[in-house]
């Protein structure tokens, strides 16, 4: 073994690569036990990086804040937050030269209202020249980059400030305490880190990570086979909370339920899909926890999150968040999300599209308290959609599935206006009938369209180990747009989204 590690690692050597890859080579021909001491060490390190003064200050900071009541407190405190973005900017070659063109200066920009003298700022703008939106002197004292899961095209490269994961970090900590959940208490993650190569048929496919006192597991190796040892494992660390994508948990419940296992896991945070409405059910109801969302973007311009009493609270200090009526949808309660991130120095992107939807029925107060805005739902991205034969635009399919039994998951692709082919995972309890009720629950919604169900065992995955519950190629129409004047957006600056 160690001669066949040798020889991969002279290969290696031979041949241009990096150390980080040289790493992963080294850490997949480990045994178990040394993975574990390998993986600790390098999530101590990068605690020892995060957990800094940074992340205190701002912990501290968060905790403060999250009691303000007054809008003109929220607004004031934007605006100091506002202010180095918008000097960083400035210093972007972008910004620059739009500043120019419309004639202000960074000054005219210090407040949430100033911002809407800028355009709105679209994804394929940035992706197409990144480097134009990134301030180097925001750069000096180093930055990391970071990379979209680029499924509606190709990955936008994103730059990171020095301090933002340890800002970053500190709305993820202010999340937890929301439940009581600490630093130290014990945890799962189950997301798309390939903690075992996916070619192993390892019984174990999961490793402890020490420093953070979490086990982590692979969602490469879950099936039915496997569901038993995993339950099994999960109730023996009995751990305070579960850290996964909506997909990984949601196979991880279907599969409890479908073989009778026992599972139990108090609190479930959930991030980086978007997380439908029988997910969040399937998963309560069979891994027995509460669960709280979050959303954000790897471009750091805005972070949702769930509170302890449910609600999906814009987050304030994260950004400041418009919500612009979508294009194309009849629905009045859907809205893009148009956002500026307060964290980001090293690449600022003002009034940014997401691409992301949500929809908002009223403003409500909190019984958590917090006087923060808050929307009703994450619809997701306006491409997880199926084009109707007639041309319609039809999302949130996932109420199709809904009382069904034995789909452990499912995946609608569609390549012609006319078809749609269902990937279905089958478990216990799928049979014909199962799939005609399903085939009828899409008719219902979609019309006249041939529908073809196909059985699989497992449905890949997209870059980092993401789940897509719709994938269509099909071409938009064009649909007939809604105003999305400055008079008719819904801006959340403050204490409750205001409507203009
Ligand atoms: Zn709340």
């Amino acid at each position: 073994m160690m001669s066949q590690l040798s020889t991969r690692i002279r290969r290696s050597m031979q041949n241009p690569t990096t150390v980080r890859d040289l790493g992963k080579q080294l850490y997949t021909h480990l045994p178990p036990s040394a993975q574990e001491i390998l993986l600790s060490a390098y999530f101590f390190r990068k605690r020892r990086r995060i957990h800094n003064e940074v992340f205190h200050a701002k912990l501290t900071e968060l905790r403060a804040s999250e009691h303000l009541q007054d809008p003109d407190e929220f607004r004031a405190m934007q605006c100091v937050l506002l202010k180095p973005i918008v000097s960083a900017a400035a210093n972007t070659p972008h910004y620059r030269d739009l500043f120019a063109r419309l004639g202000i200066t960074s000054a005219d920009i210090s407040t949430p209202e100033g911002l809407r003298s800028l355009p709105i700022l679209d994804k394929d703008v940035v992706r197409r020249d990144p480097a134009q939106f990134v301030d180097p002197i925001a750069c000096a004292n180093g930055s990391t980059v970071a990379f979209t899961s680029g499924s509606t095209g190709s990955p936008l490269r994103v730059v990171l400030a020095p301090d933002y994961e340890a800002l970053e970090e500190a709305f993820t900590a202010r999340q937890c305490a929301w439940v009581g959940l600490g630093d130290r208490d014990r945890r799962i993650r189950l997301r798309g880190d390939l903690i075992v190569p996916g070619s192993s048929t390892t019984a174990k496919p999961w490793r402890r990570n020490f420093a953070d006192n979490e086990l982590r597991m692979s969602s490469y190796h879950l099936s039915p086979k496997t569901a038993r040892y995993y339950a099994d494992r999960i109730m023996r660390f009995s751990p305070q909370a579960l850290i996964a994508y909506p997909s990984s948990a949601n196979l991880l419940a279907s599969f409890v339920r479908d073989l009778g296992l026992k599972c139990r896991i108090p609190f479930i945070f959930t991030s980086s899909e978007t997380l439908t409405s029988l997910q969040r059910e399937t998963i309560e109801r069979n891994l027995g926890g509460v669960i709280l969302d979050h959303y954000g973007c790897t471009e750091a311009t805005v972070a949702i999150q769930q509170c302890e009493r449910g609600t999906y609270h814009v987050v304030p200090e994260y950004s400041i968040t418009e919500f612009v009526p979508t294009s194309g949808s009849t629905a009045h309660d859907v809205f893009d999300i148009v956002s500026t991130g307060l964290l980001n120095t090293a690449m600022p992107l003002l009034r940014y599209r997401t691409g992301d939807r949500v929809r908002i029925a009223g403003d409500q107060r909190c019984a958590c308290g917090r006087a923060f805005p808050s929307i009703t739902e994450i619809l997701g991205r306006d491409d997880d959609i199926v084009v109707t034969p007639r041309g319609d635009h039809v999302g949130r399919l996932d109420h199709a599935y809904k009382g069904l039994s034995g789909i452990a998951e499912s995946q609608i692709r569609q390549e012609s206006p006319s078809e749609l082919r269902v990937l279905v995972v089958p478990s216990t309890g799928y049979n014909d009938a199962v799939e005609a009720q399903l085939i009828a629950n899409l008719r219902s919604r979609l019309g006249d369209m041939d529908i073809l169900v196909e059985r699989v065992s497992a449905i890949p995955r997209g870059r980092n180990g993401k789940f897509r519950a719709v994938i269509s190629t099909i071409p938009r129409s064009p649909q007939p747009s809604r105003s999305t004047s400055a008079e008719s957006l819904t801006d959340v600056c403050a204490g409750s989204p205001i409507r203009r």
